[in-house]
């Protein structure tokens, strides 16, 4: 069996494409939504995150508040712009781009950011609500990875789901959502990571394989069965000579290898990571609604 590749491109494209289509209808109610943006020093990857979400947001008719901080900025200005934009009617969602510089305290800056507002899904108000089935802002990672699974149509209930990996932006959330008692849910999950008896063994049992390690080759062909969709959300610098930059992007699953015996896969590039942003353009328009009172769900 070759697998069938799972685009995550097109399908963060067709979701940005619904989203547009919503921001201009809430336009029209005199509704923009509105995510602040707040990077603190010259991190350049955490810069060319920034970007892409600043771009993002402009192309989709989403307010951007760029807030550019210096590296040595202390933590007591940037909890007072915290406290500034959680006061900001024009913001419906805040975004501190982690990780902060040395020296600032990140667990008490995303704590004082308004739950209300915390479209990255970390604050432990929206992680307890999501725990108990509640209403809540999803982190934008496992929800797109959900996204990826139910447009792709693979069955999530009764499905043995092994995670590699258990922290807290991927592996846990996601294990969380898949438990749920809900159409999107009722999986059977085991979630795996470095003390982790026998990783094969469990992989093996898997009807779907999210692999959230860090580490290429964290999965090998070996280490499936046949027909198993695999959701590769790990992105790691492995050096290559022939590219311009001395590197090329890859996943935590042996690709070439795994794809001859899987039913679905994603691509490192081109999988998960195009789904993040757009998740997180959703907690901004999902925030803007809520804020004026349309409340679909
Ligand atoms: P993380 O915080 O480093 O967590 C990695 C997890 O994997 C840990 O729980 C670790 O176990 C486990 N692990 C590592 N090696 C393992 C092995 N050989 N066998 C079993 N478990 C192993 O990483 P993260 O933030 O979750 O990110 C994971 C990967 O996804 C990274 O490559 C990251 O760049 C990528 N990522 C991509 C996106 C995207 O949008 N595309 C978003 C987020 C993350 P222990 O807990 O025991 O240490």
């Amino acid at each position: 069996m070759t697998a069938q590749i799972i685009d995550g491109k097109q399908v963060a494209a067709d979701m940005r494409a619904e989203l547009k289509a919503e921001v201009a209808e809430l336009a029209k109610k005199g509704i923009v939504p509105g995510l602040a943006v707040v990077l603190v020093g010259e991190d350049p990857a955490s810069k060319s995150y920034v970007t892409a979400k600043e771009r993002a947001c402009e192309d989709m008719g989403i307010y951007s508040d760029d807030n550019r901080l210096a590296a040595d900025t202390s933590q007591e200005e940037l909890m007072a712009l915290i406290e500034k934009l959680n006061k900001d009617p024009k913001i419906n969602g805040i975004l501190v781009q982690l990780p902060l510089p040395d020296g600032l305290n990140e667990a008490e800056v995303l704590l004082a950011i308004d739950p209300v507002k915390d479209v990255d899904g970390f604050h432990p108000v929206n992680v307890g609500k999501m725990v108990v089935g509640e209403k809540a802002f999803l982190p934008c990672t496992p929800h797109g990875i959900l996204q990826l699974l139910m447009r792709s149509n693979v069955t999530i209930k009764g499905a043995e789901v092994v995670i590699v990996g258990r922290s807290n932006i991927v592996g846990k959330p996601l294990a969380n959502m898949l438990i749920q008692k809900n159409p999107t849910g009722n999986a059977t999950v085991t979630v795996c990571h470095t003390r982790t008896k026998d990783l094969s063994y469990h992989t093996k049992r898997a009807d779907i394989l999210i692999a959230a390690a860090g580490r290429p080759k964290t999965v090998t062909a070996d280490m499936v069965k046949e027909g198993v969709v695999v959701i590769d959300v790990g992105v790691n610098r492995v050096e290559d000579a022939t590219k311009k930059k001395g590197y090329r992007l890859v996943g935590d699953v042996d690709f070439e290898a795994v794809k001859e015996k899987a039913s679905l896969i994603t691509p490192v590039p081109g999988g998960v990571g195009p789904m993040t942003i757009t998740m997180l353009l959703y907690n901004t328009v999902e925030s803007a609604k809520r804020a004026a009172g349309i409340d679909e769900h």
